[in-house]
């Protein structure tokens, strides 16, 4: 695959992922690929056989097993001719990250891994807002599924995130603020790249 590299963008549900994620795509040049939107667009899918796994896990909050997440991720970045990738939402948890040093990580660099942290209340409150929101909602930002979600994103994605604190690859971002405030303060990491 070349000398494909990525940053992973991690955060709470809510928070800002593929809002900040799409504003760096286009001032720094990455290709910006969401692990939520590929296993979205893989559950429509006719007759993907793991349209039900993956259906399942959306709607109690769960996360997708790695097999068949990173196939999604490897088969995009294959695909395209760029070089420097923001994969939003990924890793989440151990088996995720084990996944991709299995079957990609020896392929592709990751620079480094960005957390736009933020208190989990104003993230449940953000995916409400966008759950009402008519055209944008999402199936998974009703209170019940927001509820699982951030569950699981204390239990399982918390510790991943420490993991790459300890490994110096953490650089973390204070989502608390407006869209733009927040785009400066990612803006101040990604010049040094
Ligand atoms: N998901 C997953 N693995 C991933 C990315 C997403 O299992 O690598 C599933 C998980 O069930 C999650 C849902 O997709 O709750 C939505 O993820 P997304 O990142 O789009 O939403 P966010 O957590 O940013 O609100
Ligand atoms: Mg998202």
């Amino acid at each position: 695959m070349g000398h494909k590299k990525v940053v992973f963008v991690l955060g709470p549900p809510g928070v800002g992922k593929g809002t900040q994620c799409r504003k760096i795509a286009s001032y720094y040049g990455f290709v910006h690929i969401s692990a939520g939107e590929l296993l979205r667009r893989e559950r429509q899918v006719r007759n993907s056989v793991h349209g039900e796994l993956i259906d399942s896990c959306i709607k109690d909050g769960k996360i997708v097993p790695a097999e068949i997440t990173c196939k999604l991720l490897e088969r995009h970045m294959e695909e395209s001719q760029q070089d420097r990738f923001l994969i939003d939402g990924f890793p989440r948890n151990l088996e995720n990250r084990e996944g991709w040093s299995r079957t990609i990580g020896d392929k592709v660099e990751v620079m480094f891994v960005l957390f736009i942290d933020c208190p989990v209340e104003v993230c449940i409150e953000r995916c409400l807002n966008r759950g009402a929101a008519a055209g944008s909602g999402r199936f998974d930002d009703t209170i019940e599924v927001i509820e699982k979600r951030v569950a699981t994103h204390l239990k399982e994605t918390q510790p991943t995130v420490d993991y790459y604190r300890e490994l110096n690859l953490l650089r973390v971002v204070d989502g608390n603020k407006s869209e733009d405030a927040v785009f400066e303060d990612i803006k101040l990491i990604f010049n040094d790249y």
